[in-house]
């Protein structure tokens, strides 16, 4: 056992820990990604569709998972989730906890979807063997995770139970090409079958070898995307007795520690919100230092009723005056997308039409005010965004069925 594994080993067995790393769970609609995250995980992250018939705010779904390693076995069956080895029944040793971020696949959801590729730090593309390759959403999925710079990936090629064993062969090979044509290459296919729990092993020794914790930068500090914002208290608590605001998402850089004063930009009424940490919570207990990996949850000293439901969302919480100041007005490089899926794409981006901008993890509308040069363009946004230099934006057009993933930008 390596020092780091020692230290892991030791840290699991006494308190919490946090996920080191977050993998997406991206593809088209209903080719099995919640049901192969609850084969790995044990957890249902599918909260999408319920959301969607009451009308409300889509989340991202998140679900945690421990791996282990039998040390006495050989071979993708020493993998697993357990304790106990499946083949010699030996206590396995930890690898790392992982966190799943699992992207809506619908094709009104590819606002959610592109706020959460900029948490990935790589994906497992799901890609249902049934059906012909690419289908829009796999193909849309991997350029927005291309745009946020995630190379990392592996592919689920799912319920290859449904096919023969030479549809299955024939699917890989336009898999493979799919990839290529992205610049993906070396990829593994793991054949699965989600609800069999087949090759989940497989799949766990492929994202070991292919998805690395990102390595923390000593001197970075602190940048947490927030993904949710909630008053934990229930109705008709007593002033008194009332608690602070809660803030959660995925810290991208830096760590932060409990007393530290941190800053929500662009905040409120563009005013930056100062505030300090109380707590740290991650979903099975509560940690004193956070670092970048999983979903982690700041409890606050700020007044509740302004962080009620996901009020917070897309903004950034950071250490105090280390980002720049939030702005409505930025130039952008845009680049469209080459051909691509959608009609929209064919034609010239104009002025004054409306653009949806993702930064991070924010979704914002943007007005297109002037073209300086050839795909450099001056747009303005209709809420101030923090915005630095190098920036990576998605870039989405509407057409008459809604908002289409077209060009990305990169802020001048
Ligand atoms: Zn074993």
């Amino acid at each position: 056992m390596s020092k780091k594994e020692k230290k892991i080993a030791k840290e699991s067995q006494n308190k919490t820990i946090q996920a080191e790393v977050n993998i997406g769970m991206i593809g088209h609609v209903d080719h099995g990604k919640t049901s192969l995250t609850y084969a790995i995980t044990g957890k249902w992250t599918d909260t999408h569709s319920e959301e969607i018939k009451r009308g409300i705010s889509i989340r991202l779904g998140y679900a945690d998972a421990y791996f282990y390693k039998c040390p006495n076995c050989q071979g993708p069956e020493a993998y697993g989730t357990s304790n106990k080895c499946k083949i010699c029944g030996s206590e396995t040793r930890l690898l790392r906890k992982v966190s799943f971020v699992d992207a809506p696949g619908h094709e009104t959801l590819i606002a959610t979807m592109l706020s959460g590729a900029a948490l990935m730090h790589g994906a497992i593309l799901v890609i249902a063997a049934n059906e012909k390759c690419p289908q829009p959403r796999t193909e849309e999925h991997l350029v927005a995770l291309n745009i946020s710079g995630t190379k990392n990936i592996v592919v689920a090629q799912n319920k290859v139970d449904l096919v023969s064993r030479e549809e299955a062969i024939q699917n890989k090979k336009d898999i493979e090409e799919f990839l290529k044509k992205y610049g993906y290459d070396n990829v593994p296919i793991i054949p699965t079958a989600a609800p069999l729990g087949l090759n989940i092993d497989l799949l766990i020794e492929a994202i070991e070898n292919t998805i690395k914790t990102p390595s923390l930068k000593k001197d970075a500090k602190l940048k947490m995307y927030i993904a949710r914002s909630f008053d934990i208290n229930k109705p008709g608590t007593n002033i008194e007795d009332l608690k602070g605001g809660v803030i959660g998402g995925s810290i991208m850089q830096g760590e932060a520690s409990v007393g530290d004063t941190i800053e929500i930009t662009p905040g409120l009424n563009g005013k930056k919100i100062v505030t300090k940490i109380k707590s740290i919570a991650v979903a099975d207990g509560t940690i004193d230092k956070a670092r970048p990996g999983g979903l982690v949850a700041f409890s606050t000293d700020l007044d509740p009723s302004i962080v009620r439901n996901d009020s917070m969302r897309g903004q950034i919480a950071s250490a105090q005056n280390s980002l720049p100041e939030p702005t409505n007005n930025i130039t952008l490089e845009i680049k469209p997308l080459p051909r691509f899926i959608y009609k929209i794409n064919e034609s010239e981006i104009k002025i004054k039409e409306i653009l949806m901008i993702t930064i991070g993890t924010a979704n914002v509308l943007a007005s297109v005010a002037k073209q300086e040069k050839k795909d450099i363009y001056h747009v303005i946004t209709k809420n101030p965004v923090v915005a630095e230099k190098g920036d990576r934006v998605a870039i989405s057009r509407k057409d008459e069925t809604g908002w289409r993933l077209a060009a990305y930008g990169v802020v001048l």
